[in-house]
């Protein structure tokens, strides 16, 4: 199948030091693959680059078959491909309603079509229809995650790049967090995951990419990855 992003030997950085080095990877539609490794391993900085925040200074990347060279983040988001950062940056002063909108900020759609999208999202995340009126910041962390992910949504993204959604979320919420990615992958929608919940990540990840410093040191489907020896050794060797 024909990878939907295809990253070849990219290297990446601030400035001239490079934070990430070499990266070849590929998702393919429909897949959920997940991206993991100790921290400053370089995952948020490579998903930034992927996402036209940053951009590489050596290789390519390719989404949907074309290059997306240095293309603006706006650019990026227009061809299908969501970046949901790490801090689930909602606006917490502005209704759920509000924050779902922002999701449509410069898209030219009509009326009939925002309502589309909307009720698309509402009918993946129910729980927000109650709530649309509510000022976002008496959602729960894990409900402010699904809004954050709902607002990306309302884009119609092909692919979407989700960074460490369970990050600080309780137990029941990180459940929440997981039944939701599953409910995208059966929406048929691409996934690159950064998680610091490894086990969780990897054991559902049609692939899994392992990061230690800057470079990818392992890869494989998700639960292969768990039972192999290049997961621990690029956790040990952070230390
Ligand atoms: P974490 O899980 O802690 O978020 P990570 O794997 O996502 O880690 P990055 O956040 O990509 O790692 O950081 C990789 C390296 O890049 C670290 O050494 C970090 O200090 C550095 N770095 C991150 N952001 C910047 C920045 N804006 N300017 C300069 N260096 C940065």
């Amino acid at each position: 199948m024909t990878p939907l992003l295809e990253l070849s030997e990219v290297t990446a950085g601030y400035g001239s030091a490079p934070v990430v080095e070499d990266i070849t990877l590929a998702v393919e539609p429909g897949q959920v693959c997940a991206l993991v490794g100790a921290n400053g391993a370089g995952k948020s900085t490579l998903l930034g680059t992927i996402s036209g925040l940053r951009h590489p200074s050596r290789g390519r990347i390719t989404f949907d078959g074309a290059d997306l060279g240095h293309a603006a983040p706006e650019t990026v988001v227009r061809r299908g491909l969501v970046h949901v950062a790490e801090g689930r940056r909602i606006f917490r002063g502005l209704t759920v309603r509000e924050n779902l909108d922002l999701g449509l900020w410069r898209s030219g759609l009509g009326k009939p079509e925002q309502r589309d999208r909307l009720d698309r999202v509402l009918g993946l995340f129910p729980f927000l229809r109650a709530r649309l009126s509510a000022q976002a910041e008496v959602l729960s962390g894990g409900e402010q995650q699904m809004l954050v992910i709902g607002q990306a949504l309302m884009r119609e993204p092909r692919m979407l790049l989700l960074d460490e959604p369970s990050l600080g979320l309780a137990p029941v919420m990180v459940d929440r967090v997981f039944d939701t990615i599953e409910v995208l992958r059966a929406e048929g929608l691409s996934l690159l995951l950064v998680e610091q919940v490894v086990e969780r990540a990897l054991s559902i990840a049609d692939r899994g990419f392992v990061m230690q410093n800057g470079r990818i040191v392992a890869e494989g489907p998700g639960p292969d990855l768990l039972r192999g020896p290049g997961l621990r050794q690029a956790y040990l060797g952070a230390f």
